[in-house]
Parts: structure tokens; sequence; C-alpha cells
């Protein structure tokens, strides 16, 4: 791929990344309730284009945090090459769009309430009566799929794969860790949010020690043989990072049986390693609010029609973002982003009394093997034949592999700029 088709690649991410724009249904129902549960990626772009296209809605957006710490650009935080504050988004652009904002918990719902439509109930004991619920809760850690990694050892082997604290503990280990020291991160196998993000926090972590503590060692320790964007990040850390960084495939040390965080040691079925940094990044599901109310199905991950994102178990109720399986699309930001707005679409027409329109979806993911160095994968989705979301065919790609040091360069000011625009589009 050249550079010039790199830039209309960028162009085309970009430009979808704003409003999402079909036909707009023609009689929505006045009067109408949606309540969404999270104001993540998922939650807070599907209740914004709710009030774009459907202002007659009532939307009311329930979430616990004031400020939404993203994921995305919280590997830099954790190298030292962007603050906190920088990935931290409060919610009162989303109150300015009309959303009524509620700073609480769900904790349960009985969404078959008859006429009268459901009920959601908050931890601090309030009620949201709905016609329509989506829930958008992201994703929770399995603590219980590791020996000896319980939520007390993420405070001494932080996963930092939910950002906020955990993202500082990371960041403040690396910190404290002497030149010479081993740091090691354990990834998981497939499905879990983010398939290139491991990857991406292996780069910055190098660069990092690269530049500040040269003399010490990173080990990636996988729950895979392959892997996200393999070949380009392989040749970026060869050609940037050298011996510093070393992969281990499952297929060399075997799965991760346990961890002793007293220790720093980290135990696979052929092999012991102890780090003086452990970023242990465990198996995960769809978030607890989903389990709750009987979303998910077997290994903790919620079905839905890819077309309304209605959950195949509970009627009524629409499930966004990393808590679903969606056919081809990964667990991204980008991904989370196109199925909300695509989901409010499909709310505006079923509570106008139409049927969805079939929708097609969007991804990009950049990632930074250094702080000039991006790559990324992009592609296009809709729902194919199987019924399940599919990508399609000759619309996407991945970075050239050998591209010169500009393209790079330009790939990783299109990173910057691709956060700035999808976190203005929802929060901003
Ligand atoms: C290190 C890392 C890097 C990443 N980089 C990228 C990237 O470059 N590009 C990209 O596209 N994606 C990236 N991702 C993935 C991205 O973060 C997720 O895919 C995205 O956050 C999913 O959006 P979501 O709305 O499903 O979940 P979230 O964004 O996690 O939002 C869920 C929200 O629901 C709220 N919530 C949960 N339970 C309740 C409840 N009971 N009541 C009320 N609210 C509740 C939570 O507080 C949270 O705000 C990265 C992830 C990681 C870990």
């Amino acid at each position: 791929m050249t550079a010039t088709a790199l830039t209309r690649r960028h162009l085309i991410g970009t430009a979808l990344a704003a409003p999402f724009v079909l036909g707009r249904p023609a009689a929505a129902a006045a009067g109408a309730r949606v309540a969404v549960v999270g104001a993540g990626f998922a939650g807070a772009s599907c209740a914004r284009a709710l009030r774009r296209i459907a202002p007659e809605i009532a939307v009311t957006l329930i979430e616990p945090e004031a400020r939404i710490v993203t994921c995305p650009f919280s590997n830099l935080v954790i190298a030292g090459m962007a603050e906190i504050d920088s990935i931290s988004h409060g919610l009162d652009g989303l109150r300015a769009a009309g959303i009524e904002v509620i700073e609480d918990r769900a904790v349960g719902a009985d969404p078959a309430g008859g006429a009268a439509g459901g009920t959601l109930a908050l931890a601090g004991g309030g009620q949201v009566g709905f016609d329509r619920l989506v829930v958008a809760p992201g994703i929770d850690l399995r603590f219980d799929a590791i020996a000896g990694y319980d939520e007390a050892a993420s405070a001494i082997m932080p996963h930092a794969w939910k950002a906020g604290a955990q993202t500082l503990i990371l960041r403040d280990r690396l910190e404290a860790m002497p030149d010479g020291g081993t740091v090691a991160i354990a990834v998981p196998a497939n499905p879990y949010r983010c398939p290139p993000g491991p990857y991406e926090r292996a780069s910055l972590i190098a660069h990092y020690l690269k530049t500040r503590k040269p003399r010490s060692k990173l080990l990636v320790i996988d729950g895979k043989d392959s892997f996200s964007k393999q070949g380009l990040f392989l040749d970026g850390w060869a050609e940037l990072y050298g011996p510093l960084v070393e992969w281990i495939p499952v297929s060399q040390a075997g799965s991760l049986l346990g961890v002793d965080p007293a220790k720093g040691e980290i135990v696979t079925e052929f092999s012991r390693f102890v780090a003086d940094v452990a970023n242990i990044i465990p198996p995960q599901r769809a978030g607890a609010l989903a389990q709750t109310l009987g979303l998910a199905g077997e290994g903790g991950w919620c079905s839905v029609d890819p077309q309304s994102f209605e959950s195949l178990l509970v009627p009524g109720v629409h499930v966004l973002g990393d808590a679903i399986v969606a056919g081809a699309m990964p667990k991204s930001g980008f991904a989370a982003s196109s199925q909300g707005k695509a989901c409010a679409h499909a709310l505006a027409a079923l509570l106008g009394g139409q049927a969805p329109q079939a929708p097609s979806f969007i991804n990009t993911c950049y990632s930074l093997v250094g702080p000039e160095y991006g790559i990324s994968v992009a592609d296009v989705f809709r729902v194919g034949g199987s019924g399940k979301i599919e990508a399609v065919e000759g619309a996407g790609g991945t970075s050239p592999r050998g591209a010169a040091p500009e393209v790079r360069r330009d790939e990783a000011r299109y990173a910057r700029g691709w956060y700035a625009s999808i976190t203005a589009d929802i929060w901003g």
C-alpha cells in the first residue's frame, strides 16, 4: 500500500468516525424512552446518535464514573509519554446534547414491564423507566481463571485492562523498577478486549526501557501462537528494540497456570518466569450487569441480532460493544462506537414501528510501535449470508510491511488524529 492509499484510508476512517448518517425513520414514537447503561465507547455513541436522529425519544444514560478514562492511548500513559488527564473525558458534552445523565450503577432490571415498559434498578435506590434498554457495560476480568490471580493480586501485578487506577499502578511500578530489571506481560488467548492492545503496550514499554532503563528485558508471554498485525509488530520490534523484547508463544511456554505476586512468579505449563514488574492480562467476559440480567451465554459473552443488537436471550434489551459476540468485528472502541450508532438507528426504527435497516460498520485499529512509528488494520463489515457480521472482502487492509519511516510517522500522526476525533465525537 502506498502513502497515498494510507492517506485516503485515514480520511475515510476519520470521516466515518463523524456522525453516522442513514435515512431517518419516518415517525419515531414521540414520548418513547430509551435507557442506556454505560457511557463508554458503545453506550455514549448510541445515546448521542439517538438524540441526533430522533430528538423526540427521551434518552437516559447511566454511568457510575464522573469521568471516562479511555483504554485507547492508556499505553502511552503507562510508558510515561502522556498524562492520565489527556485520556479522561467528562460527561457534560453528553448532557449538552440533551441526554439525561445519571451518575449511578445499574444493578438490575425488569425488562418485561408490560405496556408500562421496563424498569432499571440503580445502586443508589432509584429506578429508571424505559421502553427499550441498551446495555453496554464493557468487560469484566476473570479473577477465577489463573491460580493466584485475584483482585488483590492485581494491585501488585496490575492488568491495566480497564483504564484508570490500574493504568497508574503499572506506570508507577515501571518507574520504580531499577535498570536491568525484567518486565513480563502475560497475554490471554482469544477472545479479549483489543486484540492488538497487548503488543502496542509491549512496544511502548520497550521504548520506555530502551530510553530510560536500557539494561532491562521485556518478556511477552502469550496465550497464542499468532496475533493481530503480528508481522508488522515483529518487524517493528526487531527494527527499534532488538533483543530487549522477547515474544514467547504458547507452543513454547505453554498456557499460563498461575502467579505468585509475593515472589513475582509467573508459572506456565513448561516454564517459570520471575519478573520485577508483571502485567497480567487475564481472560475476560461481558461486564457483570450482562451476567446479572441473564444476557450472557456460555463463555460469558452476549449473543445479539446483528441488525438491531437486540439480545437473543432477553427481548427488548440491546447489548453493545466489548460485551457481545460480534462475528468478525474485534472488541475495539472504534467498533463499539460504530455498533452504538447502528443500534441508535435500529432503536429509532423499532420505536417508530418500522423494521431496522441493514447496517454496515467500520473499524480501524491503530497501534503505536514507537512514538513516531504507527501501524494499522482497517475493515468494513456488514451482516453476511451467514446471518453474522462479516468483513467485506477487499474493503480493508493493513499497513504495508517494509514501509519507509515517513509512512510509519504518518500513521502515528493519524493515530493521534483518530483519538482526538473519536473522543470529541463521543464525549466532546
Ligand atoms: C490497552 C488498551 C488499548 C486499547 N486501544 C484501543 C485503540 O487504540 N483503538 C480502539 O478502537 N480500541 C482500543 N481498545 C479497546 C477499547 O478500549 C474497548 O474496545 C472499548 O472501551 C469498548 O467499549 P465499550 O463501550 O464496550 O466498553 P467501555 O468503554 O469499557 O465502557 C463501559 C462503560 O460501562 C460502565 N458500566 C459498567 N457496568 C455498569 C453498570 N452496572 N451501570 C452503569 N454503568 C456501567 C463502565 O463504567 C464503563 O464506563 C484498547 C483497549 C485496551 C485495554
